[in-house]
């Protein structure tokens, strides 16, 4: 795949960039080796200056920073800058935390002084996917640094511009060069990377698939891994629910990026008894988005990041039309304009032991279930292979506490769409992958958990 940016409302090739070769990946992995040497003895507080300065960066340029992210992948403009925004919130955040997410923990034994101590691994890792193409960095980059480590990004081949502009905010931040390298190479080189001693540990964002092969890779080297793959999560409706404030946010919430979020609600899955309410208020919202140019602030849905995916997505729809799905609005790709163009979908009638109602749909697709109760609701849900989140609506007290237990995915929000935040620890289970993102669990996931004992 070429590293290029291609506009995917147009189809235009922006720019292109050679991938390094094998010289230059050696230079920057000598060059973050010798970064790690030094910076693994910076102070929190200083490591804390140049975070909370990347930030400022950040809220500065947001409208240059989220034009460059829309014109690389799509996604609408106003929610770009909300992207860049959120990045500079993840920064001051383990600015903020991160020496008391990592101060030694003392613990009473039978020496005269016990304690647990956190310290940085080295030289880590990151696999990016396009789709969040600031955020997915940033909420690895911002605790990673602040423990110490050093890290490389190895970016999606289609948002070349996003990486660079990445690095260029670290280093302007003032971290010391070779603390955060962005190396514009192809999937293909990753597992070189891994194989190599400096590099101590790695974490992939993306498809199953990248996900596998990078965790064998790791495997092979004993390396630690995290991994953020895919889901279908659910988005379960019971009849107790305020039904119009549930159908508002099961729009954005299968609309959001384009559709194309790995915590997009996907499968919605509905009570008998209120389904056709649910359906035709969905319908009617649907029905009512803007399609049309990303880069124009009144536009709910913008094109899908490259043709590939439009291919997979229209693809996947006839497949489940094939198996029994009722195509409700959409169903088809839009011909009548350039780039990458797919309508707000809804297909009813899945049968749910269909193959294709296993598969992620990552584009503006919602399947529609319907269920005679919660006991099916919670069994449908949990019929899948993935376990990323899952959103349910209730206004029953025991519903609530069933839903809590019982959904399988790391995480459950109840009467909200699933969203990721500073304080809260992300990532899923099952397929879904494993390792955790944000919050202390996520800082703590790239450090050596040393047990010290002194007599
Ligand atoms: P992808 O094809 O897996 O790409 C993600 C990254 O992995 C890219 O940098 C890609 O590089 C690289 N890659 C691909 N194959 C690889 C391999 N065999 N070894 C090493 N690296 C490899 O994923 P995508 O289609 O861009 O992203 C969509 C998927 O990501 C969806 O399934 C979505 O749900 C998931 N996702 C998950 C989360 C989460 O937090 N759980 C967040 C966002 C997205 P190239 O671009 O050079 O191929």
């Amino acid at each position: 795949m070429a590293i290029a940016t291609i506009n995917p409302a147009t189809g235009e090739t922006l720019k292109t960039f050679e991938p390094l070769n094998d010289t230059e990946i050696a230079t920057k992995l000598d060059l973050a080796d010798q970064a790690f040497a030094q910076y693994r003895k910076t102070s929190f507080a200083q490591r804390a200056q140049w975070l909370h300065k990347a930030a400022q960066i950040l809220e500065e340029e947001k409208a240059d920073f989220a034009k460059i992210m829309t014109l690389e992948m799509g996604k609408p403009y106003k929610a770009a800058i909300s992207e860049v925004e959120k990045c500079a919130a993840v920064c001051h955040y383990y600015a903020e935390h991160a020496a008391e997410f990592l101060a030694d923990v003392e613990v009473k034994t039978d020496a005269s002084h016990s304690f647990v101590r956190y310290q940085p691994l080295g030289i880590i890792l990151a696999v990016m996917p396009w789709n969040f193409p600031f955020w997915q960095v940033f909420r690895f980059a911002a605790p990673a640094l602040m423990a110490g480590n050093v890290g490389l990004l190895k970016h999606a081949s289609n948002v070349p511009q996003s990486a660079l502009a990445i690095e260029a905010i670290i280093s302007r931040a003032g971290f010391p060069e070779g603390v955060f390298q962005t190396l514009l190479i192809g999937a293909a080189k990753v597992a070189d990377l891994i194989a190599d001693d400096r590099v101590k540990a790695a974490t992939l964002t993306g498809s199953e698939p990248a996900g596998a092969s990078l965790a064998a890779a790791a495997g092979k080297h004993i390396k630690k891994t995290v991994l953020e793959l895919g889901g279908s999560d659910p988005f379960i409706v019971l009849a107790s629910a305020d039904i119009e404030v549930a159908a508002a946010t099961a729009t954005a919430a299968r609309m959001l990026n384009n559709g194309q979020s790995c915590i997009a609600a996907k499968r919605f899955i509905v009570e008998e008894a209120i389904a056709d309410k649910f359906e035709k208020l969905l319908l009617d919202k649907f029905n009512a988005l803007k399609i049309g140019d990303p880069m124009q602030l009144d536009t709910d849905l913008g094109p899908l990041a490259t043709p590939d995916i439009l291919q997979d997505l229209d693809q996947q729809v006839q497949v489940a039309q094939k198996s029994g799905g009722k195509v409700l609005t959409g169903g088809y790709p839009i011909s009548d304009r350039i780039g990458n163009y797919y309508p707000a979908t809804i297909i009813t009638d899945i049968p749910p032991d269909a193959p294709i109602a296993q598969e992620e749909f990552f584009g503006p697709v919602a399947l529609l279930f319907r269920v005679p109760n919660i006991d099916a609701a919670i069994k449908l849900a949990n019929a899948i292979p993935f376990g990323l989140g899952a959103s349910a609506w209730t206004n029953n007290d025991q519903e609530r506490t069933r839903l809590i237990a019982e959904i399988e995915a790391g995480a459950v929000f109840i009467n909200g769409l699933v969203k990721s935040d500073p304080r809260l620890p992300f990532g899923g289970i099952k397929r879904s992958g494993y390792g955790r993102e944000l919050s202390i669990q996520g800082i703590q996931e790239f450090v050596n958990v040393k047990t010290v004992w002194v007599k």
